[in-house]
């Protein structure tokens, strides 16, 4: 089984094009979406459409997509965040606004070997950055894979009876393959498509071969002006477009 994992869209439809464009849809058999597909971009309906239209085998909801769908109030969010949630709950159409509030809670588990969760398999809102934390998520997953987002950060750490390890995706790569050992379990972060944060500003997802057993980190270029143009053209807060060009 082939699977397209794909986390924190925020509304960039040049990174989601990008990533649809290396990686299309009829070359996996199923396509998971770990939430936050809106907030901070430009494009929040026509990048719902094109996730829909993906027909994802599980997608859960994000901070994000409970926020500008209404199921959640934005106290927690930063000043630009709260402007973009809210810009991006008026400028949804009713029937996304819907699909998007209607998105379930994670963890969830698709399958006897992948959980997927938006923060943590512990609490969807959580931020997993610190070793500590990914092994305590490890443990607390019900697969030996977990695939996570929240933190926009391509990463992925393993535990086996005694010992854990990271592995961190060198910068200039565009693939970083991670063949997965039977007696480790993973928490795997494919990165943000529409909002990198690791430093590398180019578009990232991840795919998963179940025969093979092979997780491959990916990155690729996107039309980063076109992208911020669009956020500038909406009035949304500029730091939201000039982050894009840094990935930070
Ligand atoms: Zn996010």
């Amino acid at each position: 089984m082939r699977y397209l994992i794909l986390s924190d869209i925020h509304s960039n439809l040049e990174a989601l094009d990008a990533v649809l464009a290396e990686a299309p849809r009829d070359q996996f058999d199923r396509i998971i979406v770990l939430g936050d597909i809106v907030g901070y971009g430009a494009d929040p309906n026509a990048v719902v459409e094109r996730v829909r239209a993906l027909a994802p085998h599980v997608m859960i909801r994000g901070n994000h997509d409970k926020v500008s769908s209404g199921v959640e109030s934005a106290e927690d969010f930063n000043t630009s965040a709260r402007f973009a949630a809210h810009w991006t709950q008026t400028t949804l159409t009713q029937e996304n606004r819907d699909y998007l509030s209607s998105l379930p809670l994670g963890p969830l588990v698709v399958d006897s070997l992948i959980e997927l969760c938006h923060g943590s398999p512990i609490d969807e809102d959580e931020y997993i950055f610190e070793p500590v934390d990914a092994i305590e998520a490890i443990r607390s997953a019900r697969c030996p894979i977990c695939f996570y987002g929240h933190t926009h950060v391509a990463i992925a750490y393993w535990l086996s009876a005694d010992q854990f390890d990271v592995i961190v995706p060198e910068p200039d790569e565009s693939v970083t393959e991670i063949v997965l050992d039977p007696k480790r379990r993973y928490l795997v972060n494919p990165g943000s498509v529409g909002q990198p944060r690791d430093g590398d500003p180019r578009a990232a997802y991840a795919t998963f071969d179940s025969d093979t057993r092979i997780v491959r980190l990916h990155r690729v270029v996107y039309d980063i002006a076109r992208a911020q143009q669009k956020i500038r053209e909406a009035n949304l807060p500029e730091g939201l477009a000039r982050r894009l060009a840094v990935g930070k």
